[in-house]
């Protein structure tokens, strides 16, 4: 019998005891130990946070969670837990979307919160080194003032870590232009499964000396080691950045609408980011940034955030207003109206309308989420069947689903679609799946544009991965795991 969130088995692991909790206190200072056992016990709904996902959809039993303060500490705590054979979940901000962040069972939780020291940074080549426990929007505080950005940006930046990113390989708003995490990722250090240190934190932007084995924790989403520090390029910041929301009369203009806007704004395009009417509306319902003025959005089927960045302002407002006056002119004009921001806080504004539909969604009601890769020509033919095929089974606005968004990376190909509803169930679990997976795999697409695999979709990493693929990915699995500790149930269903 499924369970509506796929609860995938574990090994038979050792549940974390007195003893091993006297163990950790012989090296970890009393403020890294959270437990309800042992000398200092804590009541469970003190690691509540920790136990629970940011959807509140995934709940696990830990009783111990233990934040080491360096790569030493952490080495020694996976050591004891391989020879114990306790399962750990590897966690960083906990603001993950598929359930990986957070225990199956009992697993002992090692939260790298502790570990948020830059460890050097270096204004002429961008080249950051820091603990895999810093705050992404810290990471960007510390390189503005060297005018660097990170190369990545994402709604949960106040929260989530660098290593949980790198783990995830997260994607987020800024992948059009800098591409992915397996680009800017220099190195790594890990503690692999048995305790070893993998020091690979190299700061070399070229080296072909083999197997570059960084690249294999990069989105393995804790199940192969404990990333410790991260070594990444920083892109200079842009000297001027600009964007515009864009409302369309229909979605059939998003398409030549991209082609356009690539071909005119060629090297300042930042970013090209979708959001349909319904999305729009959540967004400006939970006060995500300023909406847009009535006249504005009427008639607007969906709409479109442009961003450019580059390197002289002057420059880039001709080319963006040339492209909205070309737009707005052309004898079939693919836009109803376009609003440019004009100063910083409008220019927050705009995005914070893209950027807080994820908050949105969740303040609205529970969510499924589903973050895929399909063809940009039928982004809508999926929000559309999968609405359809909940009305066909009696679900639309009765039984708890309330509504079906589509909104996303449009420039990467990544469709967020989500459905809305009051409770997490499996009835409506079970209308939305397989059916969902099918279609993706119907367009040779992903079944996880970003947000990874965690405990949500081992089932259906078939979708989307060769038997093959998935054959080879358990070798290395065991390889690097052999007894099955790392973030247990995560990423590959148990044999
Ligand atoms: P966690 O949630 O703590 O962990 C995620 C996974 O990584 C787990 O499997 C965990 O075991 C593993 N992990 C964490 N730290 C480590 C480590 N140091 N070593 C080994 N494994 C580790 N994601 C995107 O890709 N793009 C987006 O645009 C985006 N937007 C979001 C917006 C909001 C509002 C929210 C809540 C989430 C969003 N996400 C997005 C999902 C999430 O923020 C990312 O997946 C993020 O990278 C997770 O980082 P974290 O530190 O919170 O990791």
């Amino acid at each position: 019998v499924r369970r509506w969130n796929h609860t995938p088995a574990i090994p038979a692991l050792s549940p974390v005891t007195e003893q091993d909790v006297a163990h950790f206190a012989k090296f970890l200072a009393p403020t890294s130990i959270f437990s309800t056992l042992g000398p200092n016990p804590i009541p469970i709904s003190e690691l509540s946070p920790y136990n629970n996902d940011w959807m509140g959809k995934y709940h696990g039993k830990a009783t111990t969670v233990v934040k080491p303060k360096t790569t030493e500490e952490v080495s020694k705590i996976v050591k004891h837990c391989c020879e114990r054979r306790i399962g750990i979940v590897p966690q960083g901000g906990n603001t993950g979307l598929v359930g990986g962040s957070v225990p199956i069972g009992n697993e002992l939780i090692l939260n790298l919160g502790s570990m948020s020291k830059v460890r050097s940074f270096d204004p002429v080549s961008g080249i950051l080194v820091a603990d895999a426990g810093c705050i992404l929007q810290s990471l960007t505080d510390y390189v503005a003032p060297h005018n660097h950005i990170m190369p990545l940006d994402l709604g949960a930046k106040g929260s989530c870590q660098i290593g949980g990113n790198v783990a995830t390989n997260a994607g987020g708003l800024r992948l059009l232009r800098y591409g992915s995490l397996h680009g800017s990722v220099l190195g790594l250090e890990v503690v692999l499964p048995d305790g070893t240190i993998l020091d690979q934190l190299t700061t070399l932007r070229k080296d072909n000396t083999g197997y570059d084995l960084k690249q294999l924790f990069i989105g393995a989403e804790g199940t192969l080691g404990v990333i410790t520090g991260v070594s990444l390029l920083t892109p200079p910041s842009p000297q001027a950045s600009n964007n515009v929301i864009l409302a369309l009369p229909s979605f059939d203009n998003v398409l030549p609408l991209y082609k356009t806007v690539k071909q005119q704004l060629s090297e300042i395009l930042s970013a090209f980011e979708f959001i349909d009417r319904t999305a729009y509306d959540l967004a400006v319902k939970h006060g995500q940034g300023r909406g847009l003025h009535d006249d504005e959005i009427e008639g607007a089927e969906c709409f479109v955030l442009v961003e450019t960045s580059g390197g002289r302002r002057e420059h880039d407002e001709q080319k963006l207003n040339d492209l909205l006056e070309n737009l707005l002119t052309s004898d079939e004009p693919l836009i109803n109206t376009g609003v440019l921001s004009q100063n910083p806080a409008q220019f927050s504004s705009l995005w914070a309308l893209r950027e807080g539909v994820t908050e949105a969604v969740s303040k609205e009601g529970k969510a499924y989420k589903y973050d895929i890769s399909v063809p940009l020509s039928t982004f809508k033919d999926v929000v559309d069947l999968t609405r359809e095929h909940l009305k066909s089974k009696g679900l639309l606005h009765e039984k708890g689903v309330k509504h079906v968004i589509g909104y996303g990376h449009v420039g990467d190909g990544n469709l967020h679609l989500n459905v809305v509803a009051d409770a997490y169930t499996l009835e409506i679990q079970n209308a939305l799946e397989p059916f969902i997976y099918e279609l993706v795999a119907s367009h040779k697409g992903s079944v996880s544009a970003e947000h990874g695999i965690g405990a949500m979709k081992t089932h259906a990493l078939h979708y989307s991965k060769s038997g093959v693929s998935i054959e080879w990915m358990k070798k290395l699995k065991q390889l690097f795991d052999p007894h099955g500790i790392m973030n247990p149930g995560k990423v590959l269903e148990m044999p």
